[in-house]
Parts: structure tokens; C-alpha cells; sequence
């Protein structure tokens, strides 16, 4: 089987080497990681992160990269509150500590059905993940990706997410954009999630699982549609982040 037993946390001091601006307040960071080091994660997992020199400060982020992307790891986020304020200022070449892996919303290998991941905002950084490995493994799951955003602008990786389908046969997305405004111009679909568009996305729910990520309501919600359109409760793998 290819199934891996959950790994044991360990504690990783990483070099920042790029900051990318994501879109507004959303910031991508990439630190290194050495040859010669191993950092074990499964898509969708997360680290605990801090600052080197402060022990008590930390927050939780999913990696937003894969586990076959070698060399670095990256982590994206929003300018919120205490933690956030303080990683702004950070600058390449400081360090930050990553303990993990944590979490049990993962994909491996030994899950063979198709995928139908759906987030809301920045929940989509650990489906990233989970589709930068499909797509690097050349794993045959059908990957339909739903991302609810509150404007274009703030559709993270976005090109990226659109080219994934020039390289992937069996991958889908759409974008919904629940404030869309005249000066948008957005030609794609609007307003939040609901079970018409989930019901298109799912070919066969019996051979679906999802990954579902996003804030608690929007993951409340999105379970209670996936529950009447059949799907069990096994089916459905969540994280949620914030209230
Ligand atoms: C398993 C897990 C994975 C996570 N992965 C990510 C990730 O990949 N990217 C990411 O940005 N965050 C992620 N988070 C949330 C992250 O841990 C922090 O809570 C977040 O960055 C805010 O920290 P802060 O210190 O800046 O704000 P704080 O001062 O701690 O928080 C202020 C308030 O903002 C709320 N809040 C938390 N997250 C958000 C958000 N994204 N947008 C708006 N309000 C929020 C909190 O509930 C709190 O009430 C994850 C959380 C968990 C539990």
C-alpha cells in the first residue's frame, strides 16, 4: 500500500528566500529547504510556524507548496492580526521555525477516487498543494476545484490554477466571486456556493471524496449541501481557520 503512517513532528529553521505579493494584504512565503534535508508532509497538512527568536508566538499554516516540489516550502497568507503584522516586516534571508507536519486533511496516494476540492478565500492553499502533487505524480484522480472568492483580485495563484488544465486532462476549476462589482469585468460566475454548482462538479458521488477548507461557516454550509446531495460523512475531509 502506498498508505504512510502519519509522520512524527519535527522542528526545521528555514531561510526566507522570496516574498510574493499575492494580491492585496496576501503575501506568499518560500523558505529554503537545504540539500540534504527531508521534510516530510502529505499535501493538505500544515506546520506550526514562529519567529527564531521568539518561542511563544505561533500560528498554524497549511504548505501551500508540494512535497515534490524540492528546495523550498511555501506558506501564503493575509495581513490579519498579531502574527501577520510581525511577518511583514520580515525580510529574505531571516528565519522562521517550522515544527510539523500536523493535520489529518491530506490526500496519499492510496486515495484513488475523485477529487472535489471547494474553498472560500485563502482555504485554498492546502488544495494547492494536494493538485501540484496530482499533477507532478501524473496521478489519474479527476480533480474538480470550486474557489469562492470575494473578488477577481482576490483569487489567489490564479494564472497558475488556470494553466494547471493545459498540463492536466482529468483537472477542472471555477471561480465564483461573491462581490462582483461593474469595474471587474468579470465574465465568470458569481455569487456563493451552492448545490446546483457542487452537483455539477460531481460525476459520481459514490467515488468522490472532498476537501473542503475555509472558514467555519463556509465549511458548515458546504458540508451540509455535499450531505444532501448523498455524500457520507467519510467522504467529506475539512479544515477550518478562522470563525
Ligand atoms: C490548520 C490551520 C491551517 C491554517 N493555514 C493558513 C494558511 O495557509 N493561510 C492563512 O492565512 N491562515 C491560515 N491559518 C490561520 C492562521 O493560523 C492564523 O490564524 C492567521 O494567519 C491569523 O493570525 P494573526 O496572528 O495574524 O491574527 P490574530 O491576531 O491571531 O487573529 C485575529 C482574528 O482573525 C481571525 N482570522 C484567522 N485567520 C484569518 C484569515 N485568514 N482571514 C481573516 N480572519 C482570520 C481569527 O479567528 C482571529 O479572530 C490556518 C489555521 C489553521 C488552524
Amino acid at each position: 500500500m502506498d498508505k504512510k503512517p502519519l509522520q512524527k513532528a519535527k522542528e526545521h529553521k528555514l531561510k526566507i528566500t522570496r516574498i510574493i505579493d499575492e494580491a492585496h494584504d496576501t503575501k506568499t512565503f518560500r523558505v529554503e529547504v537545504p540539500k540534504n534535508t527531508e521534510i516530510d508532509f502529505l499535501p493538505g497538512q500544515f506546520f506550526m510556524v514562529r519567529f527564531w527568536n521568539n518561542e511563544i508566538l505561533k500560528r498554524a499554516y497549511s504548505i501551500a507548496s508540494s512535497p515534490t516540489d524540492k528546495g523550498h516550502m511555501d506558506i501564503t497568507m493575509n495581513l490579519v492580526g498579531e502574527f501577520t503584522k510581525k511577518l511583514w516586516q520580515c525580510k529574505v534571508n531571516e528565519h522562521l521555525i517550522f515544527t510539523g507536519p500536523y493535520g489529518k486533511f491530506y490526500f496519499d496516494e492510496s486515495m484513488k477516487q475523485d477529487l472535489v476540492l471547494i474553498c472560500g478565500g485563502l482555504g485554498i492553499t492546502p488544495l494547492r498543494s494536494i493538485i501540484r502533487y496530482c499533477n507532478d505524480k501524473k496521478l489519474p484522480n479527476k480533480i474538480n476545484l470550486i474557489y469562492s472568492a470575494r473578488t477577481p483580485d482576490a483569487i489567489v495563484y490564479k494564472e497558475e490554477l488556470e494553466n494547471y488544465k493545459k498540463k492536466n486532462p482529468n483537472y477542472k476549476f471555477v471561480f465564483t466571486i461573491t462581490r462582483p462589482q461593474p469595474e471587474h469585468k468579470w465574465n465568470g460566475r458569481t455569487g456563493r456556493i451552492d448545490e446546483g454548482l457542487l452537483r455539477g462538479n460531481i460525476e459520481n458521488i459514490e467515488n468522490t471524496l472532498f476537501f473542503v477548507c475555509g472558514p467555519l461557516q463556509f465549511v458548515k454550509d458546504t458540508r451540509a449541501m455535499l450531505e444532501s446531495l448523498g455524500a457520507k460523512k467519510e467522504q467529506i475531509k475539512t479544515d477550518i481557520w478562522g470563525e
